[in-house]
């Protein structure tokens, strides 16, 4: 578990510009799912030996209209709820203003550690000796340029120095059965349910083997038999806190959702039933998709749909068609609140995480392999049909396979598509992304093509 940094400040500071600085080209999320905006609001860095999860709270609401003391009262608030330290960065050049003091009060009140960055120091006009911020009162303030690369360094000891203890190396270490446990994320914005959820899957008869303690910022896993299976529920706290207390950011919800991502195996997607898919709900499907997890959607609240198998695929039909890039995922309707259906979505968590470490015998591949070449003849690339000759697994966890053919560069992602469906079928791989790599020919893959059946050795 990384500790947690959140840059807050008004428009215009810099606060991107520090946040890119920072994280450089570690940045979790860069890329783009057509049809969803994913704004770059989390990255990673490394300071002082410690990974540090870096959160840019402006980069939520860009192009936002709200007025800037309720940005910021926003941006605040996930600090508070989701990060160990602040970084409030004010502008050196634009002096101090009523909003940086608000915000800087509010994170005071909370008890969280704020270090007060002035940025843009490298600009003539700005007082070198901080002379009008020195009103804020401030236990650290330090004159930084995010652009020019000034004062960095001893920004992130600030930081490092308000970070919690560093736990002690046993209590990181992996209970004794946890490689063997599933790791099962709720995650999806406020009020669709997640902590009912929770709290249903917790209160059957569940045998509860411990709640992993730790301080009020670590996430508190809990861990269970089910079915004389171990399961570990990431965040339960989290979640239940969340929906308690926070005003039910959805903002807080992105966060909690990437936090969450990055330590578990299978990530239990909710979303309300009554409501449908939200432009939120695809923003947090798509970065479980992009995570590499296994994914369950659980359609929740489903008592409130009207009855019957015809409505049932109605709204089935249309969480698939605006969770367009979690198709490869099974989808679980339940009521957490009547207690139904919620079994279900443990038995769909553990096949999706079965088929994340399934190993197929390398015969039965290249028999699927073949077939699905026959089925459906591969296009002309360059004037000559491709062909798959081979294909092996390389890991699990995802899976991932090589297959090997005469031209890697020219398979179509359509025809990858094909191919990674064609496996999923036949090797159930529901719920898991697949990975296909492709490989050019060598002398070994190629004696190796000849002999296709060939047992995995
Ligand atoms: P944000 O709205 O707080 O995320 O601010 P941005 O990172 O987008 O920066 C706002 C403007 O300030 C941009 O034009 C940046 O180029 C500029 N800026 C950011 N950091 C510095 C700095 O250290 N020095 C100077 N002179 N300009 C900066
Ligand atoms: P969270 O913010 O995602 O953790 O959501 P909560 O678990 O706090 O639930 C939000 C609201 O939805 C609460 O009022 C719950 O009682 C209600 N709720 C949760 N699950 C269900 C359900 O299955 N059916 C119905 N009708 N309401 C539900």
């Amino acid at each position: 578990m990384s500790d947690t940094v959140a840059i807050v400040g008004r428009p215009n500071v810099g606060k991107s510009t520090l946040f890119n600085r920072l994280t450089g080209r570690r940045r979790a999320i860069v890329e783009d799912t057509p049809g969803v905006t994913r704004d770059r609001i989390y990255g990673e860095t490394t300071w002082a030996g410690r990974r540090l999860s870096v959160i840019d709270t402006g980069g939520f609401d860009p192009a936002s209209r709200e007025p800037i003391p309720a940005l910021m009262r926003a941006q605040a608030e996930v600090a508070v709820a989701e990060a160990d330290v602040a970084i409030l960065v004010v502008d050196g050049a634009a002096g101090l203003t009523a909003p940086d003091r608000e915000v800087y009060d509010f994170l005071r009140r909370s008890g969280k550690p704020v270090v007060v960055a002035v940025n843009k120091a490298d600009r003539k006009d700005v007082d070198p000796s901080l002379a009008d911020f020195q009103a804020l009162g401030a236990d650290v303030l330090l004159a930084i340029s995010a652009e020019h690369d000034l004062g960095i360094e001893a920004l992130l000891d600030a930081v490092e120095a308000r970070l919690p203890p560093r736990p002690p190396a046993a209590a990181e270490a992996p209970e004794e059965g946890d490689a063997a446990a599933l790791r099962l994320a709720v995650i999806g914005r406020p009020n669709v349910g997640k902590s009912s959820l929770v709290n249903r899957i917790l209160g059957y008869d569940r045998v509860i083997v411990s709640e992993v303690p730790g301080t009020t910022r670590d996430p508190i896993d809990t861990r269970f038999l089910w079915n004389g299976r171990p399961v570990v529920l990431v965040d339960t706290a989290g979640i239940r806190r969340r929906a308690r207390v926070e005003g039910k950011l959805e903002k807080v919800s992105v966060v909690a959702a990437l936090k969450a991502l990055e330590r578990c195996d299978v990530a239990a997607v909710v979303v309300d039933a009554a409501e449908g898919v939200t432009d939120q709900d695809q923003r947090i499907g798509a970065y479980a998709e992009e995570s590499g997890r296994g994914v369950v959607v659980v359609v929740n609240k489903a008592d409130l749909l009207p009855r019957g198998r015809t409505a049932r695929r109605e709204a089935e039909a249309r969480v698939r068609e605006r969770l367009r890039h979690l198709a490869f995922a099974p989808i679980v309707f339940c009521s957490a609140v009547a207690g139904h259906g919620v079994h279900r979505v443990l038995v769909a968590a553990e096949r999706v995480a079965e088929a994340q470490r399934r190993r197929i015998p390398t015969g039965q591949l290249n028999r699927v392999l073949a077939a699905a070449v026959e089925r459906n003849e591969p296009p002309f690339y360059k004037n000559r049909r491709l062909k798959f000759y081979y294909a092996s697994q390389l890991g699990v966890r995802p899976p991932v396979f090589a297959v090997v053919t005469n031209s890697p560069e020219g398979v179509p992602e359509s025809y990858r598509r094909y191919l990674v469906n064609q496996l999923r079928e036949a090797f159930d791989l529901t719920g898991t992304p697949v990975r296909l790599v492709f490989r050019p020919r060598s002398r070994d893959a190629g004696r190796a093509a000849r002999e296709p059946s060939e047992p995995a050795r």
